[in-house]
């Protein structure tokens, strides 16, 4: 196990592809779990490889009171709806804007033992899983930003409090649906 540093915009890995990975062998089960230290240290709530540096497509979300999950060569098959979402990344550190995401999203992909898991998912989980298979595709947050809207920076005090990078603040109807967490508890991708 160990905390990987966290590549940062403006590096160019973070605008690549990440290639399918055809072995999951142990390697992969190592970075996979480097990577659930390096999110959980960070306070994040997912991180993709392109983010340490790996152009594999893998993935790991950790939902607040919720087991760590890693997903390999992840797939979003369908989504449908909009909704505006604030959100921040763990590689655009001192920044959030508000971004549009899909209601729900049907998502495929393989866990470590190479068995095909399907979800549909809504709420902060649909957020963290487009998020992250954007990251893979070299696709940042930024990028959904509507013309007329801009990156917020956000102030230390505010980004120590409620606010990290890679982060995705919740909306009333998340709130609800994670009722039992306080905003201010609700950590980044
Ligand atoms: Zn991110």
């Amino acid at each position: 196990m160990a905390i990987l540093p966290i590549i940062t915009f403006p590096n160019k890995i973070l605008r690549q592809k990440a290639r399918k990975i055809k072995t999951i062998d142990g390697s992969i089960k190592r970075l996979s779990y480097d990577m659930i230290d390096t999110m959980n240290d960070a306070g994040g709530v997912g991180l993709a490889a392109n983010q340490v540096g790996v152009l594999k497509r893998l993935i790991v979300v950790q939902i607040p009171e919720e087991e760590a999950r890693i997903y390999i060569n992840p797939e979003i098959i369908y989504r449908e709806g909009s909704r505006m979402v604030e959100e921040g990344c763990l590689s655009v550190p001192g920044y959030v804007g508000t971004v549009e995401r899909s209601i729900w999203v049907k998502f495929r992909a393989l866990d470590l033992q190479s068995k095909m898991i399907r979800i549909k998912a809504d709420s902060l989980l649909a957020q963290v899983l487009e998020h992250e298979v954007d990251h893979l595709n070299g696709i940042l947050y930024m990028d959904h930003l509507a013309e007329h809207e801009k990156l917020r920076s956000i102030s230390p005090e505010e980004y120590n409090s409620t606010i990290r990078p890679d982060q995705t603040t919740l909306q009333t109807d998340d709130v609800e649906h994670f009722h039992t967490h306080s905003q201010s508890e609700i950590k980044p991708q």
